[in-house]
């Protein structure tokens, strides 16, 4: 089944407005277009409009790096599905390891979060992975069921396969260690089996799973060359316009 490939752009805590509006300027001029991928770009919340307007024209979608679950009320720091709508976007990254690991997040808050998403007609990007410690101890698949198994619980059927998985190696984000072609592969691999165990089989083909973790121009085009590797999320290498256009024109 052709799955269309999904490049997305996480920046992080970087740019303010001028900075932002001149990266996603300088992506949209890269960027080629292609029946065959779309590319997302995940800026802070402050610089929402600012990047929406700068992409106006232009097929690139927009994220924020979180959401919550409520539309609104007393929940401070939080940003709401509608505000983000509001502000240009249409889909949100959940359970980026950063979150999970800084800030406390657990696989319970980011099923709320997923919900939240999907209820407000989101695109929710799904974030996983294991630690150095956990591939060491042989734990990968083990992680990668429970945040997954605990991510999608209570997601209605119909809705799991408008959900993008996408898998980021705690280890390999933002150090510089791609993991293998074949080690991103193998999680995948697993990660698409285990969506076609615990829904159906057309729902797994249709799961675009991403990879995450130092992706760059130079090892791009062999991961995309891998059968469940359906796109990628990149940090670092996204904040320069020549790298991320090179990425998202990968051949
Ligand atoms: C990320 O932030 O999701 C990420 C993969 O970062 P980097 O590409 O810098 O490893």
């Amino acid at each position: 089944m052709q799955r269309k490939a999904l490049i997305a752009a996480n920046w992080k805590m970087h740019t303010t407005s001028a900075s932002a509006r001149k990266l996603a300027e300088d992506v949209a001029k890269t960027w080629n277009g292609g029946e065959d991928r779309e590319v997302l770009l995940a800026p802070p919340f402050t610089v929402l409009k600012e990047v929406a307007s700068a992409l106006a024209g232009t097929d690139i979608i927009l994220a924020g790096q979180n959401v919550c679950w409520e539309e609104q009320g007393a929940y401070t720091g939080e940003i709401s599905p509608t505000m983000l709508k509001d502000s240009g976007a249409t889909a949100a990254i959940i359970g980026h390891s950063e979150r999970r690991q800084l800030f406390g997040e657990d696989d319970a808050m980011i099923n709320k979060r997923l919900r939240g998403a999907l209820a407000f007609d989101l695109l929710p990007i799904l974030c996983c992975g294991e630690t150095l410690t956990e591939r060491e101890n042989g734990k990968t698949f083990n992680v990668l069921e429970t945040q997954i198994r605990q991510a999608l619980a209570d997601v209605a059927q119909a809705d799991i396969a408008s959900v993008v998985i996408a898998y980021e190696p705690v280890w390999a984000i933002g150090t510089g260690k791609t993991a293998t072609t074949e080690q991103a592969q193998e999680a995948h691999g697993f990660l698409r089996r285990l969506i076609e165990k615990l829904y159906k089989k057309n729902i797994a083909e249709q799961m675009r799973i991403l990879y995450g973790g130092s992706v760059k121009p130079a090892n791009v085009d062999e991961l995309m060359q891998q059968t469940d590797i359906d796109g990628a999320l990149v940090g670092g290498a996204a904040l320069d316009a020549e790298s991320f256009g090179r990425i998202i024109n990968f051949s």
